[in-house]
């Protein structure tokens, strides 16, 4: 036993936004909160990393405007300092620029990559009906969809990349369920898209100051250890912070470092076989970000989605939205590649050299001003998402088999539609606060 010991209505491991956002939510309303982060800074993969006035990312960049993240922002009063991209993104195909179509049809965009009217129609149709009537089966992957339409290679690139870059999936591995389904959920949220003027990291200095400003505590470099496990139900956790280890009594424990060191930290006897299978055979998602500097913009357009290259999907011109991302008088980019197939194989080094191959053969001025700053690999333990929405995928509750124990984060379910990025853990959050705010008063 730990010779410290305090006593919280709530403790929540780890400051990812899943973590911050239902902290916020339960110091708004009263709960005597404590955030434990294990690393020195706050955010997790929502965070921001300062070199020489250069932001770079360790998460989200593309910051959703409306839906459930930023209601959490509004109910608790926390700044937002995120800029709209105000101009409609383009696309790159065959060395072509196209527009997006400015009539607001979420589907017009289809004509222009392929001539054949009918074929055009059927396929708006049949995506129409499975968005409005009845979605495909989890097992059905988006490829697979639309080939009862189309086998267009213009649109099956479309539609592939818009895949892989909001889900981290290709078409032909993707449930075809969720992606319909995202368009009234987390794609929803993303109307408009921004980037937080200072890095995202600004987003969780905001939250954190609202639970402290209500009496609730962020305490980094602090790891959970242990939580423990009475009869069933959760009591509190062991914490080993700077000054050693402390003993954290609480009502509720809620987990944002994902099911599977929940599990790990809870102890898996607590655990039925089948939820211990479901969790091992979550499959984190690899993409790779790389950060590009300049002293001139190396495109006039904020976000260009690149179709039928080797590995890149995007290109943002963040410094274009918000000039804070970089010093004065400089220019960030960000570009967005992931594999061929996210279950493997793949070799780490040949994706980093077709990524900035891609950048080379696609940005134009790219070889005559562009710096990499940065390449950052996300996969494994880092994933970028915890649990990928591929084919067959099951979603995860935010409660457990513990009593009193929850999860938050992109590694739990939340409703169809929602199963990945910042809206999704925002949607954990508030399912969870809510929970706790009809359990237990403060
Ligand atoms: C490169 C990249 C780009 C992305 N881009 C976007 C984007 O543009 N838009 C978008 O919406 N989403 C994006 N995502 C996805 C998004 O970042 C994640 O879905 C989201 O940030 C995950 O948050 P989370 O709440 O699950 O917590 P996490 O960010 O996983 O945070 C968990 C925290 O728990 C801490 N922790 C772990 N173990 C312990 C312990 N034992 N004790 C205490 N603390 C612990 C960790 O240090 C971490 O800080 C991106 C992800 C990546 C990697």
């Amino acid at each position: 036993m730990s010779q410290k010991q305090e006593k919280y209505d709530v403790v929540i491991l780890g400051s990812g936004i899943g973590g911050l956002c239902c902290a916020a939510l339960l110091a708004n309303k009263g709960y005597k909160t404590l955030v434990a982060e294990k690393m020195p800074m706050i955010g997790g993969r929502c965070s921001t990393l300062a070199y020489k006035g250069f932001k770079i990312p360790t998460g989200v960049v593309a910051v959703p405007m409306s839906g459930v993240l930023k209601s959490v922002f509004d109910e608790v009063g926390a700044d937002f300092d995120v800029s709209p991209i105000t101009v409609l993104p383009k696309y790159l195909i065959d060395n072509k620029i196209i527009d997006e179509p400015a009539d607001g049809q979420p589907l017009s965009i289809l004509s222009c990559f392929c001539t054949d009217k009918k074929e055009v129609s059927m396929l708006q149709k049949g995506i129409e009906r499975a968005q409005t009537w009845n979605a495909p089966s989890n097992e059905t992957s988006l490829l697979d969809f639309l080939y009862q339409y189309t086998k267009n290679e213009n649109l099956i690139s479309y539609f592939n990349n818009k895949c892989d870059i909001f889900f981290t999936v290709g078409a032909h591995e993707a449930s075809a369920r969720e992606y319909f389904l995202s368009h009234t959920g987390i794609l929803k949220d993303f109307q408009p898209i921004g980037f937080a003027n200072q890095g995202s990291i600004s987003l969780m200095k905001a939250l954190k100051k609202v639970i402290e400003d209500k009496g609730g505590k962020v305490l980094t470099q602090c790891r959970a250890k242990k939580i423990l496990v009475k009869n069933q139900i959760a009591e509190g956790v062991v914490v080993e912070g700077i000054k050693g280890e402390t003993t954290i009594m609480a009502t509720a424990v809620v987990s944002n470092t994902g099911p599977k060191k929940t599990v790990a930290l809870a102890g898996k006897e607590h655990f039925d076989k089948g939820y211990l299978k479901e969790v091992i055979n979550m499959v984190p998602s690899f993409q790779m970000w790389v950060t590009t500097i300049s002293d001139r913009p190396l495109f006039d357009i904020p976000f260009l989605f690149t179709l039928k290259t080797k590995r890149l999907l995007t290109f943002l011109s963040a410094s274009l939205v918000s000039p804070g991302l970089a010093p004065e008088g400089k220019y960030i980019h960000y570009s967005i590649s992931g594999p061929a197939s996210q279950t493997g194989p793949w070799n780490l080094q040949n994706e980093v050299d077709l990524h900035i191959q891609d950048l080379k053969d696609n940005i134009p001025d790219f070889n005559k001003y562009g710096k990499i700053l940065h390449v950052g690999c996300y996969w494994g333990e880092l994933p970028t998402y915890s649990n990928t929405p591929i084919t067959g995928f099951h979603n995860i509750p935010q409660k457990t088999a513990v009593e009193n124990l929850y999860n938050v984060g992109d590694g739990v379910s939340k409703e169809d539609g929602f199963s990945c990025g910042s809206p999704g853990c925002a949607l954990t959050a508030r399912i969870v606060a809510e929970d706790i705010k009809n359990r237990f008063k403060p």
